[in-house]
């Protein structure tokens, strides 16, 4: 591990934010680090909250590389192959500390070693070189030691100026290394920049890949990190919603699942509310019990109402692992409106991605045998043109509807109009803590979660 070279950031534990805008900024980052002793680095476009270690990091300052020609160069992580690529020290190259990746024409940032701990996230900083043209770029994984390679996630495009974060949802375990390939094979030229891989923590389901690689309902990326190992962000792939499951609280943290007129049937609902059956039996779970007169309706994330085509997948939706206790003026009153209205919106053809949890605070409440009462639930909704799009599809004009509505009957009406409780999905992103829409662009999350419906 090699700690950043311009501040005081430790690899490898609590939040690792270094991305940096410029080299002014960099000095000025220097300079409050030499100040204060530590000083905190500017928030990416991207505002992902990393908590995880950062196994393998790489940000070019120990290589000497000053020609295109393709050749091996040792590196602070290990020997990197750079095929139309240099490492760039220049005034143009835009970079964190004095040195970047530069890649021209086709060329490729290719790691000569593999790592053995498989891949969670790995997050790679890119920028235009000086005043080039924008370049398109990708991140390509092998599982076999450089024999074959495929393309982790979407393509990205550099912007002028200064470093953005580029983030990729890998999810594969065991023997992996990476290459990154400029895509769009013109002579502009690309800065990459602090590439950091996370170590594989397990994944639900044996899926591997980006949200897509998990299920088709987290399509449009993982909202934080779940596995099969986390009791308290257990990672279950049903067959009809995944959920992010929390033993401590006894909920979820996350449910996301498809909706398009397929899931939409006759079928009854089947109200067979009951514990998960499918989770190990040493996680903790709600109880029925737990919800009995408790003034908490059991609520559903996934509702009942998306899933009617068959009993199965009806049933499914009353694990007690996809509820939490619900004030009854928020789940039978603008909550359960906008259910109805995501359907509506389903049956016209569209494909929508929905991502629904509870809010907690430190003044949380708690039920019976632990069960914890959200102060806020929340959901996300993309309204994609066609089923079967994805990331890819979602652009700056892409309608995005979130809402967080108050948990409590004294706070909310049950004739209240869900469009009063619009918020940004940034805005539930900085309360969770959660990356929505993080195989999407970043620059394309940038503009839509930063945006409030008004349709
Ligand atoms: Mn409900
Ligand atoms: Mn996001």
């Amino acid at each position: 591990m090699t700690p950043n070279s311009h501040s005081c950031h430790l690899w490898g534990s609590g939040r690792v934010s270094w991305w940096v805008p410029s080299p002014i900024a960099a000095l000025i980052v220097a300079l409050l680090a030499v100040a204060s002793g530590c000083a905190e680095g500017m928030s990416a476009d991207d505002e992902t909250t990393e908590t995880t270690t950062v196994s393998t990091s790489e940000n070019f300052e120990a290589g000497t590389k000053t020609i295109y020609t393709a050749a091996a160069v040792t590196l602070g992580s290990g020997t990197w192959n750079l095929t139309d690529a240099l490492i760039g020290t220049t005034s143009s190259d835009v970079k964190a500390g004095v040195k970047s990746g530069r890649i021209r024409n086709s060329g490729h940032l290719t790691m000569g070693f593999d790592r053995s701990t498989g891949a969670g996230t790995v997050t790679i900083h890119h920028a235009s070189f000086g005043s080039d043209a924008s370049g398109t770029w990708g991140l390509f994984a092998s599982q076999n030691r450089g024999t074959s390679w495929a393309q982790v996630g979407t393509s990205r495009t550099t912007r002028s100026g200064a470093l953005a974060t580029a983030t990729f949802t890998v999810n594969l375990a065991g023997t992996i290394r990476f290459e990154i390939r400029k895509l769009d094979g013109g002579a502009n030229r690309i800065n990459i920049d602090d590439i950091a891989i996370t170590n594989f923590t397990g994944g639900g389901g044996g899926g591997g890949g980006s949200g897509s690689g998990v299920s088709v309902h987290t399509t449009l990326g993982i909202p934080s990190p779940a596995s099969a190992t986390d009791p308290n962000a257990f990672l279950s792939v049903k067959a009809d919603y995944v959920v992010s499951y929390n033993s401590g609280r006894k909920v979820p943290n996350w449910v996301s699942w498809e909706l398009n007129s397929s899931y939409l049937g006759s079928v009854a609902r089947q109200d067979d509310f009951r514990p998960d059956d499918t989770l190990p039996s040493t996680l903790p779970q709600a109880s029925l019990a737990d919800y009995m007169n408790s003034g908490f309706d059991r609520g559903h994330m996934c509702p009942s109402a998306d899933r009617t085509l068959t009993t199965t997948a009806n049933s499914q939706t009353f694990y007690l692992t996809n509820m939490v206790p619900q004030a009854g003026n928020n789940n039978r009153g603008p909550w359960a409106v906008l259910e109805d209205e995501c359907r509506a919106i389903a049956q016209t053809g569209k494909e929508l991605f929905i991502i629904a949890g509870p809010v907690f605070s430190s003044k949380s409440g708690m039920l019976g045998s632990g069960l914890s009462v959200p102060d806020k639930t929340f959901k996300v909704i993309v309204v994609l043109d066609a089923v079967g799009q994805g990331p890819a599809n979602v652009t700056a004009s892409t309608r995005v509807i979130a809402v967080m509505m108050p948990n409590a009957d004294s706070q909310i009406s049950v004739t209240a109009d869900w469009r009063n409780f619009r918020v940004s999905v940034d805005a539930i992103e900085a309360v969770t803590g959660d990356d929505f829409l993080s195989d999407v662009d970043p620059a394309v999350q940038a503009v839509v979660e930063a945006r409030v419906d008004s349709q």
